[in-house]
């Protein structure tokens, strides 16, 4: 077989065995059709549920995953899963995998509500899933990434062989960490508590 003709395979076989991700783009009436009003509150509209209501607060699952509610992208591992207390379901770590080119989740600097944080995000759908702390809440954890039990759904399944965990705090740099309030401020600073009132949908 020519050179030529045997690379122009490999790079074939490259390509197909290296799936490159796309990016999952609705209107707001197609994502409408999908979701529940709630979800869609919280997923599309950057809502946050009511601290304390969500289905997977108390959830603790010694198997399986969860995904993104938007798009089924598998986001957190059971093993990534603790209790902090903060009345979100909370995580430590996030999937990440070279189909993805990294982690599964994406995050950005949100100054909205008079604080600093940083919010989280589907990397493949842009779902909203709630804000990803360093410091207040976090306890011995590297990260806690506070999410909205309406953001996800749980899968009753062995993990899926292709995805790994990352600890992303290793990736925000110092100078946006000094900028976020839960690291500036102590735990008890109002800046630091849970979003009331109207920034909240009502779950129940
Ligand atoms: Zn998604």
């Amino acid at each position: 077989m020519a050179l030529a003709r045997r690379m122009a395979l490999y790079a074939l076989n490259c390509i197909e065995t290296e799936a490159v991700m796309t990016k999952i783009v609705k209107t707001d009436a197609e994502w409408q059709n999908e979701l529940t009003p709630e979800d869609f509150e919280i997923l599309r509209n950057r809502g946050t549920e009511q601290a304390g209501t969500g289905e997977y607060e108390q959830h603790f699952p010694k198997e399986g995953y969860y995904v993104c509610k938007g798009c089924q992208l598998p986001l957190y591992s059971f093993t990534a899963k603790y209790e902090s207390g903060c009345g979100w379901p909370a995580y430590n770590k996030c999937y990440k995998s070279q189909r993805y080119n990294g982690s599964h989740v994406i995050f950005l600097k949100d100054t909205e509500h008079g604080k600093t944080r940083l919010e989280i995000k589907c990397k493949q759908c842009d779902g909203h899933l709630g804000h990803m702390f360093v410091g207040a809440k976090s306890g011995n954890e590297n990260e806690r990434h506070c999410v909205n039990s309406r953001s996800v759904k749980y899968v009753k399944e062995v993990e899926p062989d292709w995805v790994s965990c990352l600890e992303l705090n290793q990736l925000v740099g110092d100078d946006l960490k000094s900028e976020l309030d839960d690291v500036k401020h102590g735990i008890d600073d109002p800046r630091n508590k849970a979003l009331a009132g109207e920034a909240c949908v009502k779950t129940r």
